[in-house]
């Protein structure tokens, strides 16, 4: 029986609905210092605000080490009645402060911990996101080593979706490290893959790396990759079997909303829409209404999802947001 792994439980991936294939409810990043998601009652609001407006389960993308609080995104998903997945894994290096103590992990050390957010749930303090951070050995297997996050029903709260992220056509020896422990996290697993691609760069050469360390790409979502909108790549990573996810709508200062909705019909124009994922990627207080700024996101149900039915039609529309997030979602394995 397969399943998508949320912070309240195991679901069937058939009760998911629309999908935001990727937010965040809370994020800590020198790379976005002032832009800090740290307000349970904050992201509460906003989490309200998108589940309000249509969609019914989001990824929360924010991996270990950048201000996670997995006690408070069951919290927020309990309130609102949206099915969150959280994260595990790791951000591309550039997100980390250089005595982060994620950075100095061995790959088998990130491996362990990234298994143990999958399987026997996630540290309730989040690693090195304190100032100074959780002291480790380089070769323990004490990363972390807190007590577990609970659910409101005291449960612990464990992530349903794996995560590495990469440079602009360049992998740091971290972020091979924790491509490696990803892989085996997800070998060990079952659980989704989803790779940071900055600029959309080097897609087929991270599902290279990835099948040749056990993860079919089928099992992969290539996060930002609209963000080199070449539809003609993008059709070949799908015939693959990867899942492309698009963030881009509403930062008019790279490229407007119609050249992302002509970039999404022209791959669903080769029968691609089931490879095709939607999210925000809002990921900054000051584009959170909640947090007062704007435009939130329910930007993407409100303001995008229309348009996009009015080019495609509705049923295209739901393959995109219903049926490809359930179908890679869904955990292979067992456990
Ligand atoms: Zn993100």
């Amino acid at each position: 029986m397969s399943f998508v792994r949320t912070v309240l439980g195991d679901v069937s991936p058939a009760v998911l609905g629309p999908t935001d294939y990727h937010e965040h409810l809370f994020q800590v990043s020198p790379l976005l210092a002032g832009d800090e998601l740290d307000d349970e009652a904050a992201s509460a609001t906003e989490a309200g605000l998108l589940f309000g407006a249509g969609i019914t389960a989001m990824v929360e993308a924010t991996p270990v080490g950048l201000g996670r609080d997995p006690a408070a995104v069951a919290r927020v998903s309990a309130a609102t009645g949206l099915h969150v997945v959280a994260t595990t894994g790791a951000h591309r290096e550039a997100h980390y402060r250089p005595e982060h103590p994620l950075l100095r992990a061995s790959e088998p050390v990130l491996a362990a911990r990234f298994r143990a957010d999958l399987v026997d749930g996630c540290p309730a303090r989040d690693i090195g996101s304190t100032p100074g951070g959780t002291a480790i050995a380089p070769d323990s297997d004490a990363l972390g080593g807190t007590a577990v996050a609970l659910d409101p029903d005291g449960r612990p709260v464990r992530a349903g979706l794996l995560k590495a992220g990469i440079g602009y056509w360049s992998i740091s020896p971290f972020e091979r490290r924790v491509l490696g422990a990803v892989s085996a996290a997800h070998r060990s697993t079952g659980a989704p893959v989803m790779v940071h691609l900055e600029h959309g760069s080097a897609a087929h050469e991270v599902l290279d790396l990835l099948g040749a360390d056990g993860v079919e790409p089928g099992r992969v979502v290539l996060a930002h990759a609209d963000r080199n909108p070449d539809p003609g790549l993008h059709v070949e990573l799908a015939q693959r079997g990867a899942y492309l996810g698009y963030d881009g709508m509403a930062r008019h200062r790279e490229r407007p909303d119609s050249a992302l909705i002509e970039l999404i019909a022209a791959v669903c124009g080769e029968g691609m829409a089931g490879h095709l994922l939607l999210g925000g990627d809002v990921a900054r207080r000051s584009r959170y209404v909640g947090y007062g700024g704007m435009p939130g996101l329910a930007y993407l149900p409100e303001r995008f999802l229309p348009r996009l039915r009015a080019r495609l039609g509705p049923e295209v529309v739901r393959q995109i947001m219903v049926d490809a997030p359930a179908r890679v979602l869904a955990w292979c394995g067992t456990h």
